[in-house]
C-alpha cells in the first residue's frame, strides 16, 4: 500500500514557530526530505528512527535536480513510507512545491500541506512593522528577486509595475513589496525598483535570518539601498510607506533589550 507524502512548513527558522500540525507529523514520519534553509533544531525533533535526508540544493557533493527530489518522494511513498517534505517558511511561497505536487499527482501518491509561516512575516515581526497598515499600504506583493536578476525560467526579465508612478510613500493605495532572495546586488535591486515605479525616497528595510537570535534589520530608502551592508542571509527586503514605522520599534527593542541590531544608514 502507497505511504503518503506531507509537504510540511518548517516556518522561518525558529522551532517555536513550527505549527502543532508540522511537529506532530514530524514525529511520525518515517523519512524527512528537507531543505537547506531547515533549522537543525527542528530537525532533531523528528523521530529518531526516521530517515533525515537533506536534498537541498548543493548538498554534498553536486546538486541534487528537483526530479530528484520528485522521484525520491514517490519512491519513498510507494514504499509505503509516511514522507516528510520539510520546506523552509511555508511550502507554497517560492518553494517548487507546484512541481512536486504535480509529480506527486501522476504518481497517484497521495499528499497533504502543512503550512507554515512564511519568511515575510518572521520579518515584519523582527522589524516590529504591520505589512499592511490602513493609512500606509492596501495591498501586499511577495516577489522574488530572480526576476530583477532576470534570472526566471522564462528568461523576463524585471518586474511589472508595483506601484503606481505616482505614489508616494505615505499614500494609502501604495504598497508593501516583499522582495524573497534579493541577492547581494542592491544597486541592481533599488534600480529595478525604481524602474517598476517604486519611488526613491520609500522606505525599505533589509531583514536577515528574522526568528533566530541572529536577526538583524537595517532600514534605508531605495536611494540609499545601494550603500547599505551586505547583511547575511537568508534574507530579505520589505519596501514601502510601513517599513520607515521601523524607527520606533527600534527605540523600543533598544529599551527591551531585545536581541535585533537595528543599523541606520
Ligand atoms: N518558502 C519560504 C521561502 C523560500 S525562498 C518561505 O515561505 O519563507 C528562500 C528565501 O526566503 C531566502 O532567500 C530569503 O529571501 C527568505 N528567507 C527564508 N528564511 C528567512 C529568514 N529567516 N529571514 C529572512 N529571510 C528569509
Amino acid at each position: 500500500m502507497n505511504g503518503k507524502v506531507y509537504l510540511v512548513g518548517a516556518g522561518p527558522g525558529d522551532p517555536e514557530l513550527l505549527t502543532v500540525k508540522a511537529y506532530r507529523i514530524l514525529r511520525e514520519a518515517d523519512v524527512v526530505l528537507h531543505d537547506n534553509l531547515v533549522n537543525p533544531a527542528i530537525l532533531e525533533l523528528a523521530s529518531p528512527a526516521s530517515q533525515i535526508v537533506n536534498v537541498g540544493k548543493r548538498c554534498g557533493r553536486r546538486d541534487i535536480t528537483q526530479s530528484e527530489i520528485n522521484s525520491r518522494m514517490v519512491e519513498y511513498a510507494r514504499a509505503g513510507l509516511a514522507v516528510v517534505r520539510l520546506k523552509g517558511g511555508d511550502p507554497l511561497v517560492f518553494g517548487r512545491a507546484g512541481e512536486e505536487m504535480e509529480a506527486l499527482r501522476e504518481a497517484e501518491v497521495e499528499f497533504e500541506i502543512v503550512p507554515g509561516v512564511t519568511a515575510a512575516f518572521a520579518a515584519a515581526a523582527a522589524a516590529g512593522i504591520p505589512l499592511t497598515d490602513r493609512r500606509l499600504a492596501s495591498s501586499l506583493v511577495f516577489l522574488t528577486g530572480h526576476l530583477a536578476a532576470g534570472k526566471n525560467h522564462q528568461g523576463r526579465s524585471g518586474w511589472p509595475a508595483l506601484d503606481p508612478p505616482d505614489a508616494t510613500p505615505g499614500d494609502a493605495s501604495a504598497r508593501t513589496i516583499v522582495v524573497y532572495m534579493p541577492g547581494n546586488d542592491y544597486a541592481q535591486m533599488a534600480s529595478e525598483l525604481r524602474t517598476a515605479g517604486v519611488a526613491a525616497q520609500t522606505p525599505c528595510l533589509v531583514v536577515s535570518d528574522a526568528s533566530s537570535g541572529d536577526e538583524e534589520v537595517h532600514l534605508a530608502t531605495i536611494a540609499t539601498l545601494p550603500e547599505s551592508p551586505r547583511l547575511p542571509s537568508p534574507k530579505l527586503l520589505i519596501v514601502g510607506a510601513v517599513a520607515g514605522l521601523a524607527r520606533d520599534t527600534r527605540l523600543k527593542h533598544e529599551t527591551s533589550d531585545a536581541e535585533m541590531v537595528c543599523i541606520r544608514s
